[in-house]
């Protein structure tokens, strides 16, 4: 086990399995270019061979599929039911939802029992203004559909103050309705903008949330597991929500994530944009292979800050958000 002075290892991966995605949000994608993927990425075959190394290297105990975005990708429906048959006590993925309907067959035939799906807003001429194209009643009957399957899924909302801090309280009424958990993700100061003043403008924190859901509901701080990144809150007799915290309760502390980009390259932390090329090891056999991989696991564990998100360069959909 690879462990670090703070009592961290590394236990989620995220694997990104594609670099393009069919959104380009505003606040992901700097130049509003869609489906770019990164240069020279792994192929399904490499995925899960590098999935097997870490999962023996170190221990991976869940993951969670994302990108980019991981429906896209002629990859998924390969990759997916593959990753299900190994030794994991979880796995999920992350979409944007607007391929999930075209892509339900897949993801209930291999057993998917969760999955979160991205979504800003509910008003349906702001949707294009972030994502900067898509449907949101497409994304909706996808999560009809995967809710009539039995699937549980989260939401996932980047509250900002310029684009839909009004939605903050009909996203939390659209999920309460569907015992769907609403994840609220502070803002990360990564890529671009770490320069100019998106981000300072559009910033809206954890207080503010529970500020304006205190407007309407009573709520209670109810409990975590030990890695969870989220502040859970409990609206008795409504249901569930969620703040990713990552600036004002940071959870370096306790963070057990690690990320393969889908070029290849061991992320140990979101606030720090060295990496780990895994991509040589891949040519090995397992035997030789696996001494290398804990080498480059001891090096992203080392890459961990120790207690604040400071955010990077790095761009989310790259590395895996
Ligand atoms: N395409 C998939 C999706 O939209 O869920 C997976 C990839 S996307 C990069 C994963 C998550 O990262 C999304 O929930 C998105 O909102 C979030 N994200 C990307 N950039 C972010 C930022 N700067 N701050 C907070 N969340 C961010």
């Amino acid at each position: 086990m690879i462990v670090d002075a703070q009592g961290r290892r590394f236990r989620n991966l995220r694997i990104s399995l594609t670099a393009a995605c069919n959104y380009a949000c505003t606040y992901c994608v700097p130049d509003g270019k869609r489906l770019q993927a990164a240069q020279q990425e792994l192929d399904s075959r490499e995925m899960l061979y590098a999935v097997e190394l870490l999962i023996d290297a170190t221990g991976i105990e869940k993951v969670r599929i994302t990108g980019g975005e991981p429906l896209l990708s002629p990859k998924f429906d390969v990759l997916l039911p593959s990753v299900m048959r190994l030794p994991l006590s979880d796995v999920s993925l992350t979409t944007n939802g607007q391929l999930l309907t075209r892509k339900a067959a897949t993801i209930l035939n291999a057993g998917v029992r969760r999955i979160n799906v991205s979504l800003d807003t509910l008003d349906p001429e702001a949707f294009p203004r972030i994502a900067r194209t898509g449907d949101l009643a497409t994304v909706l009957l996808g999560i009809e559909q995967m809710l009539a399957a039995g699937v549980r899924v989260k939401v996932n909302m980047v509250p900002m103050r310029t684009k839909n801090a009004d939605q903050v309280l009909p996203m939390l009424d659209y999920c309460f309705e569907r015992g769907i958990e609403l994840r609220f993700i502070e803002l990360m100061n990564m890529g671009h903008l770490r320069s100019g003043n998106q981000y300072v403008q559009d910033f809206y924190g954890m207080d503010e949330i529970l500020d304006t859901i205190g407007s309407r509901y009573e709520f209670a701080r109810t409990d975590a597991p030990y890695d969870s990144t989220a502040v859970r809150f409990e609206v008795p007799g409504q249901g569930v929500f969620g703040i990713i915290a990552n600036e004002s309760e940071p959870f370096c502390s306790s963070c057990t994530r690690l990320r393969l980009s889908s070029n290849g390259r061991l992320y140990g932390c979101l606030s720090n944009a060295r990496a780990h090329d895994i991509r040589d090891v891949l040519g090995l056999p397992r035997q030789q292979a696996l001494p290398r991989v804990r080498h480059l696991l001891g090096l992203a564990l080392a890459d961990k800050q120790s207690l604040n998100f400071r955010g990077e360069v790095t761009v989310m959909k790259f590395i895996g958000g």
